[in-house]
């Protein structure tokens, strides 16, 4: 096999035998309690019987259909994700992940503006295609970002690690709207087609934007007519403990993407919810975009289940519940015994802690982008976790608590005291050592 991401010579990947809930195992009878969901996918869980049930059922019945027939699942998760999208993004556009999602949003945004450029943030993750990892803006775009998409980045908010030199929320969020104006100024606003933000960026760190930023650039878009992109891949399906992140900041863009949790990843699906005004631009004309695959009957009939399960189980309040009441005051008590904890942040299901060598300096406990030795500290730590039964979510200097949105109360307190181990392994590769 050849693995995504990796050095094929150094990844030692690990045998999974199976899976269930919070946790999943391996041959050698070694138990892991999985922090990470997967890629932050599987909001329910592993192996959720009504979930696997509804996909045996589907391929019993009608396993596969091409696109642009209705099919009864397809026409049914359409309508139940239209249903919890915000605002009027009602017509669904499936494809099979977030990174398809993302281009199509883009083709979209420019077949409706008759623009060409798109701005993207610093610090994002969109996909691993070519439109998707353009926007992208962290390491994983260097290698092939062939710098003539008409992709134009800028920053996004993130006060503990301030591009704009500010001392509090306020100041972060004045001085990156003005950002982003002077952006649009000198790109030209006529030009541009498009501006992509993760609603809180997950992969470049969970960094929930502060109060007013993301209206401040719906407000923008409409100033100047560009078509606003939420990318809520990771985001969405009550990883925040609400439906969509969007709604903890009352915005509504006029594109959606969305993947991963959509059904917990148990087939592959993603998609782009869109508004009315952009669904009216291909009413008469049509749309050249699609997919062999796209909403597939069995990703879509596990979609049905997974929304299903959710209500029922009442997951996305459980996320908000655990997040508030376990995760949120158990991360604070580990900040006041471990030194190498800088900053903890996040909401829901969705936090990272931002691992420093010095509190008072903010240095990252590793180089930015570190492998082999200089990421050592980062390696204990990940290792220690795993002693201790617990599967990390690791990405350069952070660690990211992301566990299925249904975890239990003692789930998340077993998580919690295995990372309490793991971060003294940490703590010994501060200046507080
Ligand atoms: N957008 C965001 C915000 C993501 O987190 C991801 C995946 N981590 C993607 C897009 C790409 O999704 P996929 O890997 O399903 O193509």
């Amino acid at each position: 096999m050849f693995h995504s991401w990796s050095a094929q010579g150094l990844i030692d990947p690990l045998a999974v035998a199976g899976a269930e809930g919070s946790y999943f195992w391996d041959y050698e009878g070694n138990r892991y309690l999985d922090f990470t969901s997967g890629l932050v996918f599987t909001n329910i869980g592993y192996q959720h019987p009504k979930v696997v049930a509804a996909i045996q059922e589907q391929a019993a019945k009608l396993s596969t259909f091409a696109p642009a027939f209705a099919v009864e699942p397809r026409s049914e998760a359409a309508r139940l994700i239209a249903e919890r999208t915000p605002g009027d993004l009602d017509k669904i556009f499936f494809t099979n992940g977030g990174a398809e999602a993302v281009e199509n949003a883009v083709r979209m945004a420019r077949l409706h503006t008759g623009r060409h450029k798109v701005l993207a943030a610093y610090r994002s993750y969109h996909g691993g295609t070519t439109t998707a990892i353009n926007l992208t803006g962290d390491p994983r775009r260097w290698a092939s970002d062939n710098g003539t998409s008409g992709t134009v980045h800028f920053w996004a908010p993130f006060l503990y690690r301030s591009a704009f030199y500010a001392e509090n929320e306020a100041e972060e969020c004045a001085r990156a709207l003005q950002h982003l104006e002077d952006t649009i100024a000198f790109e030209g606003p006529a030009a541009i087609a498009a501006i992509v933000l993760e609603t809180i960026p997950g992969t470049a760190g969970i960094m929930t934007p502060p109060p007013g930023y993301l209206a401040g650039v719906r407000e923008i878009c409409d100033r100047y007519g560009i078509v606003f992109v939420l990318d809520e891949v990771m985001a969405g399906f009550g990883r925040t403990g609400k439906w969509f992140a969007a709604e903890h900041f009352d915005v509504v863009p006029d594109l959606m993407t969305f993947a991963k949790g959509v059904n917990s990843g148990y087939v592959p699906l993603g998609g782009v919810a869109i508004s009315g005004a952009i669904a009216e631009t291909f009413e008469k004309r049509p749309y050249p975009g699609g997919l062999t695959y796209s909403g597939h009957p069995l990703a879509c009939a596990a979609a049905v289940a997974t929304i299903q399960v959710m209500e029922e189980e009442r997951v996305v309040e459980n996320a908000a519940v655990i997040g508030e009441t376990v995760i949120a005051p158990g991360l604070r008590a580990l900040a006041e015994r471990h030194p190498s904890i800088g900053e903890i942040r996040g909401t829901g299901m969705f936090w990272a802690l931002d691992l420093v060598k010095d509190r008072e300096t903010r240095e990252p406990l590793v180089p930015y982008n570190a492998s082999g030795e200089a990421n050592a500290p980062m390696a204990a730590f990940g290792a220690a976790c795993k002693k201790n039964g617990l599967w990390p979510f690791i990405n350069m200097n952070r660690t990211h608590v992301v566990p299925p949105c249904n975890v239990t109360e003692a789930e998340a307190k077993e998580g919690l005291a295995a990372l309490d181990i793991a971060l003294s392994a940490a703590d010994e590769h501060t200046t507080a050592a």
